[in-house]
């Protein structure tokens, strides 16, 4: 699985529509102080699923939505997708059959968020889930940004040991895991419920 193209529309800089093409394994952005180049890296995090604006270096999430400029009119809504080449089937789950993967968000001013998997609707959920364990994420250890390897170095061990237990692939399934607990947990309630109304009854 790699990531092939990112096309933006209306966030950030990127306020026509962009294709940032990625042709290889190894692809550096360069430009000028202010360019774009880690709105692109935030464009990433947002389609994984990001919800802090912190994160994605705004005070709102309506941050990542063009602002204006003073030659243009701010717009109403953001739209970023990301193409992967899956044809080594690196992205498991039901989509390993697919060649190509688009992951797509999509904002507008008044909050409502939209993902999309391969053009059809899904929910967020849907996104972090076909990534789990592949080291993609929000804030998985696939974005490196400034700071961050001295955050890793200076981290405590339950900190390290959540990147390790990512980058092994047991994420995905410590995270089922906690699911099934949690659904076991509701059902013993409803259960506990269940003999209450039986007793009053009886
Ligand atoms: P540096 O090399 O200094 O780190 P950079 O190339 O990484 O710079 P970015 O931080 O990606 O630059 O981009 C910053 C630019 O994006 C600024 O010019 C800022 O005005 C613009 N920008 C950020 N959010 C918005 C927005 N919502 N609407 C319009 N422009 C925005």
């Amino acid at each position: 699985m790699r990531l092939s193209k990112i096309k933006l529309a209306g966030f950030k800089s990127f306020v026509d529509p962009t294709t940032i093409p990625f042709p290889s394994n190894l692809v550096g952005i360069v430009g000028p102080n202010g360019c774009g180049k880690s709105n692109t890296i935030d464009a990433v995090r947002w389609v994984m699923g990001e919800s802090s604006a912190k994160y994605l270096r705004g005070d709102s999430m309506e941050d990542v939505i063009f602002n204006g400029s003073s030659s243009r009119q701010p717009v109403g809504q953001a739209s970023i997708e990301l193409v992967f080449d899956n044809s080594d089937g690196g992205l498991g789950g039901e989509y390993a059959c697919y060649a190509e993967i688009a992951v797509r968000r999509r904002v507008t001013r008044d909050g409502q968020s939209q993902y999309f998997l391969n053009g059809t609707r899904c929910r967020r959920r849907d996104i972090t889930d076909i990534f789990l364990g592949t080291g993609l994420g929000p804030r998985s250890y696939a974005i490196i940004e400034q700071g961050m390897i001295s955050r890793l170095i200076e981290a405590k061990p339950e900190e390290l040991r959540v990147y390790l237990e990512e980058a092994a692939g047991i994420s995905k399934y410590k995270e089922r895991r906690r699911e099934t607990e949690n659904r076991i947990r509701h059902t013993r309630e409803n259960l506990e419920r269940l003999q209450d109304l039986r007793d009053e009854v009886e």
